[in-house]
């Protein structure tokens, strides 16, 4: 998410003592959960909040976006919650053999089919997220894209993954959700969030 840099930017992200710089580290040795792309950081601040049991790292590219979701999380001081602002292409040395679950809510579609490689379940991700999973690979997708979604479902397959549960209609089901802005968003406009939940 591009966007201007708020005036609190450069004060919010120097007095952050979550934000991982060089090593992770949490104080408990816990499952580790990260959303890719968290925007304004709503979904990873409340799974952090709900699940003590689980540590979480929010990722983003854009400093001016997490920015944002930092100030929010500054509120709570949780100890299970971190923030990384880096590109997830350049995590693989940080993040080896670290991660349990991967969530992807509303990454950006790259409709576009020469920008195929972007897209965050791209094959060129897929082996990324190999190198970044501990044992079991658990990717957990919303969005409100049906190319994006029907292109994952195909690249998770091929990639060797079952998809365990699937949804065109999340807000129908019983499934466990917490909603994040770009959600609040194109539920409001009538679209239906589809979701996947993916294991290898
Ligand atoms: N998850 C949030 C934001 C969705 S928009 C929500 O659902 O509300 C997608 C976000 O992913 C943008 O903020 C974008 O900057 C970020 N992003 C896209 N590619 C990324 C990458 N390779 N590494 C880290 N963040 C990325």
């Amino acid at each position: 998410m591009r966007m201007r840099n708020p005036k609190y930017k450069d004060e919010v992200i120097n007095n952050c003592n979550f934000l991982i710089t060089d090593e992770i580290s949490f104080p408990k040795d816990q499952p580790l959960h990260i959303e890719i792309g968290m925007g304004k950081g709503n979904f990873i601040l409340n799974m952090a909040l709900n699940n003590p049991h689980i540590n979480y790292i929010g990722i983003e590219k854009y400093s001016s976006v997490a920015s944002i979701a930092i100030k929010k999380m500054m509120d709570y001081n949780l100890p299970n919650l971190r923030i990384i602002i880096s590109d997830i292409a350049n995590l693989s040395e940080l993040l080896k053999n670290k991660v349990d679950v991967i969530y992807l809510n509303f990454s950006d579609p790259w409709p576009k089919k020469r920008h195929a490689k972007r897209r965050l379940t791209s094959k060129e991700f897929l082996e990324l997220y190999d190198i970044l999973f501990k044992d079991k690979c658990t990717i957990i997708q919303k969005t409100d894209n049906d190319d994006l979604f029907t292109f994952s479902v195909d690249s998770l397959k091929e990639h060797g993954y079952t998809i365990e549960e699937i949804s065109y209609d999340l807000h129908n089901t019983d499934i466990d959700n917490i909603m994040t802005e770009y959600e609040e968003k194109f539920s409001n406009m009538g679209i239906k969030i589809k979701y996947l939940k993916a294991t290898k």
